[in-house]
């Protein structure tokens, strides 16, 4: 072959060979079957804040790394790691960031820290409920809010699932009245925790692995967890008074977050389908506490006492969130923000939800 005839020969191949992918690329948008990431696999590094399998939370981004892999015809691969096998349970936040690994999976309100506004998408104390949480991300701004906070620290995050109602926390004695909190330990994170300081409570933060010992040796009173169904694998019905509801956590949010420069390097094909497993795991999260808490709670030991708290301390929360959330918004300008955006859905809801799910869960009793 001629040098002339080999360029011409090249060139004409490089135009049909571009000519033919543009007509199969037309080919499988009219099929609907789209899978441009042929041959080219993708591997992400996602660390957990749990143990390795641990029940609902762990087995659910388990089923999510999986769906990844059958959504994407095995070209994406979310390779998990438990707490502490890669990074310690609570450096996953600041390992994404720093793009050690790609990913990770945790609950938000652990990141307090960083900015007092995260603890708002992470959930509030007698709040809004699961349900109406995502509502307010998808819908009434708090994506926009909770992506704009999390991209200066280079992270892109999704909901991660959702706990549903917790239970208000297993105390080793009763509480008849506002005065039996004074100077109690008990175990308590996030707005929740603040808001019980006020009532006198000394809110302490433990690992999930020295809850039991702590609660068995009195160097804590009382301790919340999340519900019959995880609970009672903690070996707590020993404090034998187990109170409802959970106030506290009327709807906590999990997160299944990204190094943001990582996921935009993703094909649109992969953040498709990685927002659409987690938006499956988010409901079926949600089922599973619902059925396993119900199924938990028939089946707890009859020592336990199951008991509501009294209606003033209840009213002295009330008080106590409404001080809380002013002192933050005096010291930060992006709690004020998203505390705004929240309240605002929370004026729009309300007056829906009250004629609707509350009105017809009275009547039907
Ligand atoms: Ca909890």
């Amino acid at each position: 072959m001629k040098r002339r005839d080999f360029i011409t020969g090249t060139a004409l191949g490089a135009t049909a060979l571009a000519l033919n992918a543009c007509h199969r690329a037309e080919e499988k948008t009219k099929n609907g079957s789209v899978n441009i990431n042929k041959g080219k696999k993708v591997t992400l590094k996602l660390a957990t804040s749990w143990p390795a399998h641990f029940p609902i939370m762990g087995t659910g981004v388990d089923t999510f790394a999986k769906r990844c892999s059958e959504l994407s015809g095995g070209t994406l691969e979310i390779k998990v790691f438990p707490k502490n096998i890669l990074v310690p349970a609570l450096q996953v936040f600041d390992a994404t960031s720093a793009a050690q690994i790609d990913a990770f999976h945790s609950g938000v309100y652990y990141w307090k820290g960083k900015n007092p506004a995260f603890s708002i998408f992470g959930g509030m104390p007698l709040g809004l409920t699961s349900e109406e949480m995502i509502t307010w991300f998808k819908f009434g701004g708090g994506y926009d809010l909770w992506r704009e906070m999390y991209g200066k620290f280079n992270l892109y995050p999704l909901i991660g699932g959702t706990t549903g109602p917790q239970m208000g926390g297993w105390f080793k004695k009763e509480i008849n009245s506002l005065a039996d909190l004074k100077g109690l330990k008990m175990r308590i994170p996030g707005l929740g925790g603040e808001v019980m300081k006020k009532l006198g409570v000394n809110p302490v933060l433990l690992p999930a692995g020295e809850i039991y010992t702590s609660l068995e040796r009195g160097t804590i009173d009382a301790t919340e967890w999340v519900g019959p169904a995880l609970d009672s694998m903690m070996g707590f019905a020993k404090a034998a008074h187990y109170y409802y509801t959970g106030w506290h956590e009327p709807g906590s949010i999990l997160e299944l977050t990204f190094n943001k420069a990582r996921w935009e390097k993703l094909s649109n094909q992969h953040k498709a389908i990685i927002t659409a497993a987690s938006e499956e795991m988010t409901g079926n999260m949600l089922q599973e506490f619902r059925y396993k808490n119900a199924k938990a709670l028939q089946e707890l030991p009859k020592t336990v006492q199951i008991k509501t708290f009294p209606k003033e301390m209840m009213e002295a929360a009330k008080t106590a969130l409404k001080e809380v959330l002013d002192d933050e918004s005096a010291k930060s300008d992006d709690f004020k923000r998203v505390l705004k955006s929240y309240k605002a859905f929370v004026k729009l809801n309300k007056p829906w939800d009250d004629i609707s799910t509350k009105n017809f869960l009275e009547i039907r009793g």
